[in-house]
């Protein structure tokens, strides 16, 4: 580890950056004016601090009171300047690429524009600032909130109940799951032990049902890309708990045959589960309610465009039939005549579950300590008011055109598996078929960051080989899809014809090819200062 003159900038690793030999290399490591920067570790010292403590707020004459905690040996955290402190972060954050840089494809994500309505909205010092353990009456605004965009929820989806709580999507599997869990051992079949799952799910829906302490079975695809009919009905018994199925599904294609499969799990005595991270392509278009569905995800952060990766929590309220309402977790909000808004905890649980349940309510407990994410809820209520019911339905009209319009400009660049059966929903998947000997997927993804975008999902889903899942979303403009239309066939095209630079990319990024397997499997997570170990081998 060297630092240079200027004290910050670190020696460029052997696999990366510029080095001798490298036409781009620069003194610096900087690239125009993409900055290079190290850890805090390898830059900052204990000795420098961008704050002054005045001795006296250490002792305040009155001797210590810490209780014989104090600290006696310093603590090393490296500290920066007020001036350096600043630009290491902001260095670092133009490291990162952001939907408000640039078009991110990101299949099954839906990195759409976040509205800065939203923004102003959630800071309102009445959203803001509140604490979930204030007495309900001085949060009858934010409780109105959470009130009415369970109702949006609920009448977007035909649905009877929802759970606002949960916090992202895999969480919201989980309490559905567990809602059809706690209904089946009411009804003493908690015996029925197996879920059926799709090929093509995410992986969390597995995960979830295993989690659970269900057994999960695969449902094979048809030639389409669709879930298997016939082989889903074959399968059905006693011992069927739920399947969970995603819709559209994660090929980005609708399932034509939802309502039939929901019609053959009901009388064969299973619930149906749906993964709903996709309903961004079918809002105000397909209520899932009248698909005969009995619990579903909502992905604020996808569909209702709340900030998420790496700028925002998720939030995933969970719209149950009316089958599952009573067996949802507490508390949730209701509204009585008066027009006050109550939050029902399970100690008041019986009074209102008339109203709410026909006197049947059997929730199964709680998610989380609170009542779910409260900033993603204010967010997701303005787009929803901002937007309209018509301006919703317009949302998944346009997502669904982007796709197709990416997907059909892509044809003889991109082998698309699925084009035949007809147009895709809100993402369009394409695979490596046509790709020069020893070229991949993971060759145009790295291409595409030199054009600089992020990537799209790549080897996803597993049903298509060397999958590659783009999603525009509905918030990007022609110009924005043509721009990145054009980047994308320019690097596919050098992948067929096999141009070895490609094997390359990315050479204008700050870092090349990293082991990512590596990083993935054994990150190194805490950093342990070389010297020493440079010491002792001297
Ligand atoms: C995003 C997604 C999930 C998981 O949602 P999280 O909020 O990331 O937990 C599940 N299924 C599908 C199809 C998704 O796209």
């Amino acid at each position: 580890m060297s630092v240079n003159a200027s004290g910050w900038r670190p020696e460029r690793p052997a696999n990366g950056g510029s080095g001798a030999g490298d036409a781009t290399a620069t003194f610096s490591g900087n690239r125009a004016l993409m900055l290079d920067e190290a850890l805090i570790f390898e830059i900052g010292t204990a000795e420098t601090t961008g704050v002054d403590l005045d001795a006296s707020m250490l002792d305040d004459g009155r001797g210590n009171r810490l209780g014989g905690l104090a600290r006696t040996a310093p603590i090393g955290l490296p500290g920066l300047s007020e001036p350096e402190t600043v630009r290491h972060y902001t260095r670092l954050s133009r490291q990162n690429y952001a939907i408000d840089l640039g078009l991110f494809p990101l299949g099954s994500c839906t990195m759409k524009h976040n509205p800065r309505l939203n923004e102003r909205m959630a800071r309102l010092p009445g959203f803001a600032d509140i604490h979930p353990l204030q007495p309900v009456d001085t949060v009858q605004g934010a409780l109105a909130v959470i009130n009415e965009l369970a109702f949006w929820l609920i009448d977007l989806t035909g649905m009877h109940g929802v759970a606002m709580s949960p916090k992202a999507g895999a969480h919201g599997e989980l309490c559905g799951i567990l809602c059809i869990k706690a209904a089946l051992e009411k009804r003493g079949e908690g015996d029925r032990k197996v879920v059926l799952v799709p090929e093509s799910a995410h992986g969390t829906n597995p995960a979830t049902a295993a989690f659970a302490g269900f057994k999960v079975e695969g449902i094979p695809a048809n030639a389409n890309g669709r879930v298997d009919l016939e082989a889903l009905k074959a399968r059905l018994g006693p011992d069927v708990a739920a399947v969970m199925i995603t819709n559209p599904n994660t090929c980005g294609l609708f399932e034509p045959d939802m309502k039939a499969i929901s019609d053959a799990v009901h009388a064969a005595g299973g619930y149906v589960y749906c993964d709903g991270a996709n309903f961004n392509a079918i809002v105000g278009r397909v209520r899932p309610g009248d698909l005969g569905i009995d619990a579903m995800h909502i992905n604020l952060h996808k569909t209702f465009s709340t900030p998420h990766g790496g700028g925002g929590p998720g939030s995933g309220p969970v719209v149950l039939s009316e089958a599952l309402s009573p067996f949802g977790p507490l508390p949730y909000t209701a509204r009585t005549a008066d027009g006050h808004i109550h939050l029902i905890e399970e100690e008041r649980a019986e009074e209102f579950s008339n109203e709410h349940f026909g006197g049947k309510l059997d929730s199964f407990g709680r998610m989380t300590a609170f009542h779910g994410q409260m900033g993603m809820f204010t967010r997701a209520l303005t787009y929803i008011l901002s937007h309209g019911a018509d301006g919703l339905r317009q949302v998944a009209e346009d997502a669904v055109l982007n796709a197709n319009y990416v997907l059909r400009q892509l044809e003889g660049v991109l082998e698309a598996p699925f084009a035949h059966s007809g147009p895709c929903m809100h993402e369009a998947l394409f695979s490596d078929e046509g790709f020069a000997d020893g070229f991949s997927t993971l060759d145009v993804a790295k291409g595409l960051i030199d054009e600089g975008y992020h990537p799209m999902t790549m080897y996803f889903p597993l049903v298509v080989h060397g999958a590659m899942l783009v999603e525009p979303t509905e918030t990007e403009s022609k110009a924005a899809l043509d721009a990145f239309i054009g980047s994308l066939r320019a690097v596919a095209e050098r992948a067929r014809a096999g141009d070895a630079a490609l094997k390359a990319a990315p050479v204008h990024a700050p870092r090349r090819r990293l082991d990512e397997t590596l990083a993935a499997r054994k990150p190194i997570l805490a950093w342990k200062d070389p010297a020493p170990v440079a010491e002792a081998a001297e």
